[in-house]
């Protein structure tokens, strides 16, 4: 059903327009151009404005179904990571890959390349199926901006897909919500030489916290991080001033913020331990924290739709899909926290955000197969 010579033209025609994230002008306007003429009225809302992108915002595009009932939403994002720039395609016998000096930016226009294709099946073969929903985000490399400005009230389904996983084997039900954390203590500074007992020392404070606080991997679900540390200028002087980010993941909503306000607990602690009085004055460490929330947990139950007609439709197609969390965040992570449920599938891409990114030929068009037959599984 699938016509594997146009969604591998489609492919090749996609990659080489040049859409490294906040510089997705021209893909976004052959995005919008490519979208109406295969049947969608196109809405696009004013995200991209706001983020600085070249391009106005995200897609929502709606093509009427056959069938009664709500739309199914086909996912993906056009931006790609650097070095994303002129990109050669060279088609090999079973995979397609870049020519070394770029990614190939199969991420995530494989995915594109196969809701392009689905419409052009469903234009041309008159089938009956449910009403489509692409939505094609912005930036969302750079921590799902794209996805985060959304105007939501424009989506009317609740089901679908996310093009945007690697292997065809892999269907992405579960991922980690996410908190960033910063840190900035600011102790005493005393002459390390003369009178260090005056003083607060900013490292003395962290090490107290670090040393009741867990972190590294917590429990099964979740993990805490710290990976920048910066502060101090001069030896004899008492660490006056220490700044510390980090962050931490779990994939159970509860659990993540249950250890973010242990962390806060710990710095609060630490900062306790280390107040005094010095000539007769109090003096204590000041704690700045700002943990803002990057995005929350995902959750599929086992029961939605996307995801039991997307096994069924890989096991017709000889594909042994299983459903899994993954350590990271994506588009469905934000999509999920506004009421969408939508699993994440492979498109047979592998490497991705490197040069020796590739697609595998085969895989692709059995991605494309899969999704078509989900879609039309859907009975909204
Ligand atoms: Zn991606």
């Amino acid at each position: 059903m699938i016509n594997q010579q146009r969604l591998l033209d489609t492919f090749l025609a996609l990659v080489q327009i040049d859409s490294e994230s906040y510089q997705e002008g021209n893909f976004h306007a052959e995005m919008v151009s490519r979208l109406k003429k295969l049947g969608c009225s196109v809405f696009v809302d004013k995200a991209g404005k706001k983020m600085g992108s070249t391009a106005p915002g995200n897609i929502v595009a709606s093509l009427k179904g056959s069938v009664p009932g709500k739309p199914f939403i086909l996912s993906a994002h056009m931006d790609t990571v650097s070095p994303g720039k002129a990109i050669k395609p060279c088609v090999k016998k079973d995979r397609v890959t870049s020519d070394g000096t770029t990614i190939l930016g199969a991420d995530d226009k494989a995915g594109i390349a196969i809701i392009l294709e689905i419409l052009h099946v469903l234009k041309e073969q008159k089938m009956p199926h449910p009403g489509v929903e692409v939505v094609l985000t912005l930036c969302e490399e750079m921590g799902m901006h794209g996805a985060k400005n959304l105007d939501y009230s424009k989506i009317k389904g609740k089901d679908g897909l996310i093009l945007d996983n690697e292997s065809i084997e892999d269907l992405l039900v579960r991922g980690p919500g996410k908190y960033n954390f910063n840190v900035k203590i600011e102790g005493v500074s005393a002459h390390a030489g003369v009178c260090p007992e005056k003083g607060i020392s900013a490292l003395d404070v962290l090490t107290k916290a670090m040393s009741l606080m867990k972190h590294g991997r917590v429990d099964a679900e979740t993990v805490c991080n710290f990976g920048v540390i910066s502060g101090g200028r001069i030896t004899n002087a008492v660490l006056s001033e220490l700044s510390l980010q980090g962050e931490v993941r779990s994939l159970n909503a509860k659990k993540l913020e249950k250890q973010l306000k242990h962390m806060k607990d710990c710095f609060a602690k630490a900062a306790k331990a280390f107040t005094k009085k010095v000539d007769g004055k109090i003096i204590k460490p000041k704690i700045t924290i700002d943990a803002p929330k990057s995005y929350a947990a995902q959750n599929l139950p086992k029961s939605c739709p996307g995801v039991k007609l997307a096994l069924a439709a890989a096991r017709k197609h000889g594909v042994a899909l299983k459903a899994i969390a993954c350590g990271g965040g994506c588009d469905a992570n934000v999509m999920f926290e506004k009421g969408l449920l939508l699993p994440n599938i492979g498109v047979g891409v592998e490497k991705c955000h490197s040069t020796e990114e590739y697609l595998i030929l085969k895989d692709f068009y059995k991605a494309a197969d899969i999704v078509l037959d989900t879609l039309l599984s859907y009975h909204g």
